[in-house]
């Protein structure tokens, strides 16, 4: 299967790695063309702001809308998490939110960049490789300027939380996580996202 991952700004390199690591061939997502015969995206942390501009730039918004709204599985983390909202909240007035997930999030929620963390976080819908009857691992959260998620629509799923804060949210084959999964040394995040949409399935 051939997974893309936006290339405008921000961690993509890493995503493209854990993807490498599970035998998923990624393709760099720069322009419309590119979203062309993909079976999954990925939208990366980084800078939504910064983001939303070089997505109207490259003349991606709408179909990166148009390609979240097929059903094909997609994973946005941090930054790509606020573009799949539908309200983003200490944002630019003007910022670009594809509006995936029925949830309000809050821009650098967490604190400034010293005030990034790590923390293991329950996941239990990643338990599909644990042995019968137990529950998964948990899962390393790497927190980075991380925006909170402070109201959830009735569509979504909460599938993780951090003292309460949901910290990974689904609405059918779309799922963000305001943490980094890419930067855990652990593929089950990016693994669980694309078994999610039977044509993802490998
Ligand atoms: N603070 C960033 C933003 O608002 C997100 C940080 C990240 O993606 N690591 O877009």
């Amino acid at each position: 299967m051939k997974v893309g991952v936006l290339a405008i700004q921000g961690a993509f390199a890493a995503h493209a790695a854990v993807l490498e690591s599970i035998g998923v061939a990624p393709v760099e997502v720069r322009r419309p063309a590119h979203l062309e015969g993909l079976d999954g995206l990925v939208l990366p942390g980084g800078e939504s702001t910064t983001l939303s501009m070089g997505l109207d730039r490259a003349g991606l918004t709408d179909p990166l809308r148009a390609f979240v709204g097929s059903g094909a599985p997609v994973l946005g983390t941090c930054a790509g998490a606020i573009l799949l909202a539908t309200q983003c909240l200490d944002g630019r007035s003007d910022q670009v939110q594809i509006g995936a997930l029925d949830v309000v999030v809050r821009r650098n929620a967490f604190g400034r960049q010293v005030d990034s963390f790590e923390v293991d976080l329950e996941f239990p819908a990643l338990a599909a490789g644990a042995p019968p009857g137990r529950s998964a691992a948990p899962f390393h959260g790497v927190f980075i300027r991380a925006p909170a998620v402070e109201e959830v629509g009735p569509s979504v799923e909460v599938l993780a939380r951090l003292e309460g804060t949901p910290v990974a949210v689904a609405c059918g084959s779309v799922v963000a996580t305001t943490f980094h999964p890419e930067l855990a040394a652990d593929p089950r995040v990016h693994e669980f996202v694309l078994g999610r949409s039977p044509a993802g399935r490998r």
